[in-house]
């Protein structure tokens, strides 16, 4: 067909402000892979990993039937055996730790580290990272040959991550996903301590990493069962000897509560309660739980978003316990205290939370709000994203005491736009959305004096 002269000076004079991509709608990939996830095959894993009798650190690593050596061969076996026919590649990360406070002679550690590489050239070295560590322990944290199951803690963790690997490695995202499972968190969380040093030193770009440890029960050590809900633990600010620029500047301008893993964990949450239903994501805003640890945290340190995924209410009888019975109750980290049907739920919010991420664009650098004038208006800028899917930008907004985005508008693909709220009553952040609804973490907005 001819276009009239008039219509296509129209078409010149007026561009096409492209309408908002529906942010809601369901990816049919997302869905798939959120009803693949298997409570079958997650506790057939669980029940293998328990098989060898423990996964100490420290333990054997000749035997082909117990200690942590045949462990970790198990899961590299497995992943290559699933990801065949797949771009997963499965690889082990070794190094040899020296003696420490947990390490009692020179240990080789050994994470076992599947990669699903981007298929987006402007995407693939944004990465995304979940673990869980298969490591175990009892009472004694140096008893390297006492029987330590370790069900819970964390061959829970363990096989949602293995199983997230098999099931996703079919599929394709623009961003690339690492599936890792870590030895030596008991230890002093020496396997992610490792990778995640590695990749500082590479400087990569780890735009989200999230930590499974003890999610495998429903219940409390009342017997109370409560299989609706999953923590997810999220830092503010990090911890650090001297604060960076970036936090000094997130303190001056109260940003302690939109540093880099409180978005992502607002990301998460969003995702998650979107494909997995009846479900929540309750965010908690602190590290991890008083004193406790995890392997997020070597990942924070060293300035990356991570969050901690863990069950609502532990029972303490059934980690880092020596199997027993005391006055009638049998103690131990054992399988039958898991729930597994409640293990494939956390799961599928992983997976969807991540298969979101991997699918969206990178959060928007260097937003800026303008500062040089006093005024109410709020005039916000930033770079423009790279990605050749991008649809445009959503400015989202909320009060200063919300935990929550309240407010978003669609402002089209531009890299600024004026806002009639003042940037001093309210926390903004900037999203950037794809073609198909897919949207980033919001970034927070530093002042551009
Ligand atoms: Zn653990």
């Amino acid at each position: 067909m001819q276009i009239k002269p008039l219509a296509l000076a129209l078409l010149i004079a007026v561009p096409a402000t492209a309408a908002e991509p529906d942010t809601k709608r369901h990816q049919a990939q997302i869905d798939q892979i959120v009803k693949e996830i298997s409570p079958v095959r997650i506790e057939a894993t669980i029940r293998k990993l328990v098989g060898f009798r423990t996964r100490h650190t420290m333990s054997d690593t000749v035997s082909e039937t117990e200690g942590i050596g045949a462990a970790r061969r198990w899961i590299k076996a497995e992943l290559e055996r699933c990801g065949a026919g797949t771009a997963l590649k499965v690889e082990f990360d070794s190094h040899i730790a020296p003696v420490s406070a947990r390490i009692s002679r020179p240990t080789e550690i050994v994470n076992v580290v599947a990669t699903l590489p981007g298929t987006q050239a402007a995407s693939v070295d944004r990465m995304y990272v979940v673990s869980g560590h298969y490591d175990s322990r009892n009472t004694d944290v140096m008893d390297a040959s006492g029987d330590a199951p370790g069900a819970n803690d964390d061959a829970s963790g363990t096989a949602a991550v293995m199983e997230m690997a098999c099931v996703m490695a079919r599929y394709k995202f623009d961003a690339t996903l690492v599936f890792m499972t870590v030895a030596a968190e008991e230890q002093g969380l020496l396997g992610a301590a490792h990778w995640a040093e590695q990749a500082r030193q590479k400087n990569l770009n780890i735009a989200g990493m999230f930590t499974n440890d003890i999610i495998g029960s429903s219940r409390d050590e009342h017997g109370k069962k409560d299989d609706t809900q999953v923590r997810l633990f999220a830092e503010g600010l990090p911890v650090q000897k001297e604060n960076s620029d970036a936090v000094r500047t997130l303190i001056q301008t109260g940003g302690e509560n939109d540093s880099l893993s409180r978005q992502l964990a607002r990301a998460v949450k969003e995702a998650g309660e979107r494909y997995v239903p009846k479900f929540k994501v309750n965010v908690i805003q602190r590290r991890d739980r008083y004193l406790r640890g995890g392997d997020h945290m070597p990942f924070l340190e060293r300035g990356y978003a991570a969050l901690r995924f863990t069950e609502p209410a532990e029972d303490f009888n059934h980690q880092h316990q020596n199997i027993r019975t005391e006055n009638g109750v049998l103690i131990g980290d054992l399988p039958q205290y898991n729930d597994y049907n409640y293990i494939a739920r956390v799961a599928r919010v992983n997976a969807a939370a991540l298969s979101s991420l991997a699918l969206a664009p990178a959060a928007p650098q260097k937003v800026q709000v303008r500062t040089a004038k006093l005024q109410n208006d709020t005039e916000l800028v930033w770079q423009a994203n790279s990605e050749p899917d991008l649809a445009g930008y959503r400015i989202v907004w909320r009060d200063t005491t919300a935990a929550d985005w309240q407010g978003s508008k669609f402002v089209g693909n531009v890299t600024e736009f004026t806002m009639p709220q003042s940037k001093d009553n309210v926390y903004f952040g900037v999203q950037a959305i794809d073609k198909d609804g897919n949207v980033s973490p919001a970034s927070y907005p530093t002042p551009l004096r």
